[in-house]
This record gives C-alpha cells, sequence and structure tokens, in this order.
C-alpha cells in the first residue's frame, strides 16, 4: 500500500475526512520527513491539519504557537471532541490548572499543546520545555498566523520576533510556518525571521470554489434590500460596517425587525465583545454585525454569509474578510453592497492623511475595489488577478457569471484605447486616456502636448463610462497591464500588441438590466433534505449546549448535509458518512439516527419546531411564491397558508409581515389587541369590522407575539 493510501486511512480514523484537499497530502508527507515547511493557504484551505495529522504520527509532543486565545479554545475543543489528545495554556487558566496541563504532558498523554508565544519563551516555561525535550521528545513546531512575524504584514506582532530563539534551542525540531498572506515579501520575511532551513513551500491557489460572489447596488432604502436579504438566507452570517455607529444601528433595526443580530466593534468592553462573539459561534444569534475587528481569531466554519454593508477599503481585506464564510467547503455567500456615496465618505477619508505616499496608495486600493465592484467579468477572475492568479474566467458561481451581461465586439474601440496608450508613451493613467479619447480641455492634455496627437478626440461617440467599462474589462482579460505601485500607469503586454496587429478580437461584457430568476421545479424537489438537514442542526445544536461546545465541533455542516442526504438508516451507514468517526459514533449515532427516523414518522425528539408542514410552506414561500400559489401547490385552502405563516411567525422563522400586512394596517391591530388582549381572535375581528380580515389578525398577533417573548 502506497504511503498517502494509507494516510488516507489515518485521516478518516482521526478527522473522519475521506479525502485530502489539494495540497495537505503532500504537505503531511514532507511534515513526517521533518522537513521545514512554508504552507500559505487561502483562509479556510485547511492549515490546521498540515500539522495536527504529523503530530498524531509522530512520536513526542508538537507545539503550536498561535496568537489568539479563542482560536486555541477552539482548536483544541474540536481536537478533543474527536478523541485527540490536545490542550492550550494561556493567561486564561488558574495556576493550578496550568499544573495539571502540565502533568499530562509530561505523562505523554498530549500530541498537541498550543501556546502563545510571549508565555513559550518566558523564563518559567522555558525550562519546562526543555524538560520534555529530553523526556519525551518535541515533534514539531507549528507557527501559525506566521505574517505576525514580519512588519509588512497586516498584522505585525512583536513577540513574534522572538519565536527566532526556537531554532537556535531546538535546532533539530522541524518548524512549520503557516499563513494565508499571499505578498511575496512576507512569505520572505517569514523564512528569514523564524531561521527556517530550506523550507519548501506550498502556495495553494487563492481560489474558494465554494463561495458565491455578488455585487448588489446600495440605493437609498438599502436597510430593507439587507433585511430582506438576510431573511432569505440560512444558517449563520457576519456583517461588515465601517463605522460603530452603523454596527449599533444595524444590529438595533435588525433586532426590532425580528433577526436575532448583536453587534461587535472596539468600542465595546472586553467582556461584551466575548460574549457576543461566542454567542454567534455557539449559534445563539443568527447574525453579527461588526467592523473588521471582527475576525482574526475566529474560526467558526459553517459561517454560511459575509456581507459588506459598506465599501472595504482594499481588496486584500475584502478577499480576507469574505474568506470567512464557507470555512467547511460547503456553499457560502460573499455579497457587496456598493454605492457611490460609499465611495465619497472613503475619499473623503483618505484626503485626511497626511502623507502623499499614503495618500496615493489608499486611493489605488480603493479603486480596485471599486473596478472589482462595477466589474462587468467574473468577479473570481478580478480578485484572483489581485492575488498574482491567472483564472480563466466563466466560474459559474458569481452573479456576473450567472446572469452574464451580453457581450459586444468591441476590438475597434480597444485599437483606439491601446493606440492612445501607445501614443502617450505608455506613462498614463486610464482617466487620462480616456480624457484623451474623449477630446477633453483639460489643461494638462495641453501641457504634454497630448491634444495634438491622432488619437486626441477619436472617442467622443462613446461616454466616459463607456470607455471606462472597456478600459477595465481589457484589464480583467489580460488584454492590458496596469502597474501597482501606486500610479496606475497602463502598460501594453503581448496580448495588447496582437490586438493592435488585428491579431485578435476583443469581446466585452456590456451592463444591462439583469434577467429575472426563474424559479425550477429542482428547488422544491430540494425540500425534504433542506428539511432534514434544518432539523439534525438542531439537533446538534441541543447537544452542543448541554455539552457546553460549539455545534461545529460535533459535526460540520457538510456531514449533517450527508446525512440528511443519505438518510443512514443504521450504525454502519451513519459511520460512512465524512466527518464521522468511530469516536463520533459512539457519543452521537443513536441521538443522530433516531431523529432521521424520526422525521419521516413526522414526529421530533426536539421541543419548540415549526411543524413539518408549516415548514413546507416557509420554504415555497422563501422561494417567492404567494399565498395563493402556495395554496394552489398543495391543495390546501388559502387561509390555511396564512395560519401557517402565522405560527411561523411566532416560532421566529423568517417570514416578513411587512410583505402581508401594510404597515398602516399592522398599527390599528396592533391597537385593537393591546385593548382587548390577544388570547381569541374572535373578539378583536368584531372590534376592527369587515375591513379587517381574519388571516390578517392572526399574522399581525403573531408579530405581536413573538415581539412580546423578546
Ligand atoms: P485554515 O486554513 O483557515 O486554518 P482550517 O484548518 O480551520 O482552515 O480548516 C477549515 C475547515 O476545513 C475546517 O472546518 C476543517 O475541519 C475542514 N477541513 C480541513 N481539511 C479537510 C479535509 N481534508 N476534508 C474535509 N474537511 C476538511
Ligand atoms: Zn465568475
Amino acid at each position: 500500500m502506497s504511503q498517502s493510501n494509507s494516510l488516507e486511512q489515518f485521516l478518516k480514523h482521526f478527522f473522519g475526512y475521506d479525502s485530502f484537499r489539494p495540497g495537505q497530502a503532500k504537505i503531511v508527507e514532507e511534515a513526517l520527513q521533518n522537513r521545514d515547511l512554508l504552507v500559505i493557504m487561502p483562509t479556510g484551505g485547511g492549515k490546521s491539519l498540515c500539522f495536527q495529522l504529523p503530530a498524531l504520527l509522530k512520536p513526542g509532543l508538537s507545539v503550536v504557537i498561535s496568537p489568539l486565545i479563542a482560536l486555541m479554545q477552539d482548536q483544541v475543543d474540536t481536537l478533543l471532541d474527536n478523541g485527540i489528545g490536545a490542550t492550550f495554556l494561556n493567561s486564561s487558566l488558574s495556576s493550578q490548572e496550568i499544573r495539571s496541563r502540565e502533568q499530562a504532558i509530561v505523562h505523554g498523554k498530549i500530541k498537541l499543546l498550543y501556546i502563545a508565544p510571549e508565555r513559550l519563551l518566558n523564563e518559567k516555561f522555558a525550562p519546562f520545555l526543555g524538560f520534555i525535550f529530553q523526556k519525551i521528545g518535541i515533534s514539531a513546531f507549528a507557527i501559525d498566523e506566521a505574517h505576525c512575524v514580519s512588519e509588512w504584514g497586516h498584522d505585525f506582532r512583536p513577540e513574534y520576533r522572538q519565536l527566532k530563539q526556537l531554532r537556535q534551542c531546538y535546532p533539530q525540531v522541524p518548524m512549520f510556518a503557516l499563513t494565508a498572506t499571499a505578498t511575496k515579501r512576507v512569505q520572505e520575511d517569514i523564512i528569514k525571521q523564524l531561521g527556517l532551513r530550506q523550507p519548501r513551500i506550498h502556495i495553494a491557489s487563492f481560489n474558494r470554489p465554494n463561495l458565491y460572489y455578488d455585487v448588489k447596488p446600495k440605493e437609498r432604502h438599502s436597510y430593507n434590500t439587507l433585511l430582506t436579504y438576510i431573511r432569505g438566507q440560512k444558517g449563520t452570517g457576519i456583517i461588515y460596517c465601517l463605522s460603530r455607529r452603523s454596527v449599533d444601528k444595524i444590529a438595533l433595526y435588525l433586532q426590532k425587525d425580528g433577526i436575532e443580530a448583536l453587534p461587535y466593534h472596539a468600542g465595546m468592553n472586553d467582556q461584551t465583545r466575548r460574549l457576543n462573539q461566542n454567542r454567534f459561534i455557539r449559534d445563539d444569534v443568527q447574525v453579527i454585525v461588526a467592523t473588521i475587528a471582527f475576525g482574526m481569531g475566529i474560526d467558526k466554519p459553517d459561517v454560511r454569509f459575509v456581507i459588506h454593508y459598506d465599501l472595504p477599503r482594499n481588496l486584500e481585506g475584502y478577499y480576507q474578510e469574505s474568506g470567512r464564510a464557507g470555512r467547511d467547503g460547503e456553499p457560502a455567500k460573499c455579497t457587496l453592497f456598493f454605492s457611490l456615496s460609499d465611495l465619497k465618505r472613503i475619499e473623503y477619508i483618505i484626503n485626511q492623511k497626511t502623507s502623499s505616499q499614503e495618500r496615493k496608495v489608499s486611493r489605488q486600493q480603493l479603486r480596485q475595489v471599486v473596478d472589482y465592484a462595477e466589474g462587468v467579468d467574473c468577479r473570481r477572475t478580478i480578485v484572483l488577478r489581485y492575488f498574482g492568479e491567472r483564472f480563466l474566467g466563466k466560474c459559474g458561481n458569481c452573479d456576473n457569471c450567472l446572469n452574464p451581461k451580453p457581450t459586444e465586439d468591441w476590438t475597434i474601440e480597444a485599437q483606439k484605447f491601446l493606440s492612445c496608450v501607445v501614443r502617450c508613451n505608455e506613462k498614463f493613467g486610464m482617466t487620462h486616456i480616456i480624457d484623451v479619447l474623449r477630446g477633453s480641455k483639460k489643461r494638462k492634455i495641453e501641457q504634454y502636448g497630448h491634444h495634438l496627437l491622432s488619437t486626441y478626440s477619436i472617442g467622443k461617440d462613446k461616454s466616459l463610462a463607456e470607455w471606462k467599462m472597456l478600459g477595465r474589462s481589457l484589464i480583467h482579460q489580460d488584454l492590458l497591464d496596469e502597474t501597482s505601485d501606486g500610479f496606475s500607469v497602463l502598460k501594453l503586454n503581448k496580448q495588447s500588441w496582437e490586438i493592435l496587429r488585428k491579431q485578435r478580437k476583443v469581446k466585452i461584457s456590456v451592463n444591462q438590466k439583469s434577467a429575472l430568476k426563474v424559479l425550477t421545479d429542482n428547488e422544491y424537489v430540494a425540500t425534504e433534505i433542506e428539511l432534514l438537514f434544518d432539523r439534525l442542526r438542531l439537533l446538534r445544536k441541543q447537544l452542543a449546549d448541554s455539552n457546553n461546545i460549539a455545534p461545529y465541533v460535533i459535526f460540520s455542516d457538510l456531514s449533517l448535509k450527508l446525512m440528511a442526504q443519505l438518510k443512514p438508516k443504521n450504525i454502519q451507514e451513519f459511520s460512512k458518512i465524512s466527518g464521522v468517526t468511530d469516536f463520533k459514533v459512539n457519543q452521537y449515532g443513536e441521538k443522530f439516527l433516531l431523529e432521521i427516523r424520526l422525521f419521516f414518522r413526522g414526529q421530533t425528539s426536539i421541543n419548540s419546531l415549526p411543524t413539518q408542514s408549516n415548514m413546507v410552506t416557509l420554504q415555497l414561500y422563501q422561494q417567492g411564491l404567494d399565498t395563493a400559489e402556495i395554496a394552489k401547490r398543495r391543495g390546501l385552502k388559502e387561509s390555511t397558508i396564512y395560519s401557517h405563516l402565522s405560527e411561523l411567525i411566532e416560532v421566529r422563522q423568517p417570514v416578513d409581515i411587512d410583505k402581508l400586512v401594510l404597515p398602516v394596517r399592522q398599527n390599528i391591530i396592533v391597537q385593537a389587541i393591546k385593548k382587548i388582549g390577544d388570547s381569541t381572535l374572535t373578539p378583536i375581528k368584531e372590534y376592527l369590522g369587515d375591513d379587517y380580515s381574519y388571516s390578517e389578525i392572526k399574522l399581525v398577533r403573531a408579530w405581536y407575539r413573538r415581539k412580546q417573548q423578546l
């Protein structure tokens, strides 16, 4: 049997996964050969496994250096729940607790020790580490978030600098450095600062195929768009806002509208912040509204959507933050709300900066974000290009690919554009080139004598926006280069010359209103699986709460989804599911099997759950069908559907009351309920008269009751 074959068996045994993610197997093999490693993978790529599996297969203790306490706790919880000997040491523990954990290490019960850099090297711990090295051996040092060692990174931590001592004190122990940072400069710095020895460097693709990217226009009533959007989502999500004020505001609005949302920003006290974070991690609330202060060190794998409600300042930040969605590899959405007034706000902030170099860099970064937001090409191609990766487009999982704008042949326009770049000696940016093409009278043009060029004023037939669209598309399609040193100068590349020589045609997507989405019957067929999935999620949540751990520690979303699809009938079938280890079978198998059995009998072991019939209505409602259509489809009376919706509202399911009853009418009904009480409908109906139907009253009463529960 080949080595990787047997490695896969260990993978299944310890972690329950069926196969390695791209890159993992090779990294594990090299780790087992005691080589130094530099591993660069995007967030959610699966870095932890690269040092965890070798740690389990080698004798001795593996020491994991991690900067964030919350993250340590999460990883250790997950390992322990797989029956793996792991522990952490940090300042949150009492000295007694620390001593008992150190004892466990001395007795060889621990394979993975998580520790903060400052503790690792302090005068108390250093001798202990030396003792461990003598007594049971150290199999590796894994340095997580290794970019913290570099001043060029976005998160420099001086205490990381001291890690250099590890190499001096333990020259024989292999070192693994792991990070999600893409820039070359930081990579070189990591190798130098940590003293890595001829490290194998693994750079995984930054593409995250499971993430869906889209951009929504942010209009005046954008809050309503946001609300509707969130009501249509399953699972938990993060909403990023630019300022603390808007975080507080949006969180409050959402709470008022019945969404379970909590705020998170640096202006709150530590305790509340930690509490809110934990409630989010444990699925107590659906949404966390946060500034970008939130996220570093959040390891929650089952975030299903990340919304940027305000414009991010640069594309790298956007990619990292949105990358917190779908770390478990399951489908998740990344949505950016974009408006020109946001743009003006950020421009204003940038103009306040005193250093002109900083202003220049910030402006360029901002423009890249705008290019992404206004781009008509595959979003993935645009982002990955930013990370120096060439992606061929047509990802099939972004708004531009799914609702492709019609393409047009713009070869002639492209030739005009490119030849203008040549005439300007490849020394200018897009705005200037367009000014020349459109015959602008700006002083700068005359200063350079560009009003005398043959390309001056040959592009009057197209608007500024159209030329911009063309220019961007040329860059995104790799048909033109742009420098990235803060100046954004346009330069021709090989492909550009082919266009000028008429060897290549140029097609660009042209912005138009996107087509309406049409419902398919498949969405209806998937209902049962989704309902069972929801049920299993609830069971997981209940078990997690009673064991005081985060839900994903028990099973990932993927495992639950597979259970819903495969509907295992017995322990054998159950144990075959990806993510299910023998340990988990013993721990949870019977409970999940029982719930699956009960589901098909129309029963449940979970309290306070909407009935199955209500859930079918909810599914159809969320697909955009109105009550009459749902009634027809289900062969029920419309009034019955209204009853379902009322019950759903009351148990806090995402049904938008405003779409069912006009707010003015809601008000009048609420007044009546307040006067008469909410226990029986008839007196309310009599009080209101023929203008108000039973269905309406029922809906509003449910809404009213739900608000009372808060
Ligand atoms: P990061 O690279 O951000 O540190 P993690 O190591 O936290 O990523 O992994 C992200 C998620 O992917 C985790 O939920 C982890 O359990 C899961 N994962 C990692 N490797 C595999 C695999 N081979 N098969 C399935 N899931 C995996
Ligand atoms: Zn795409």
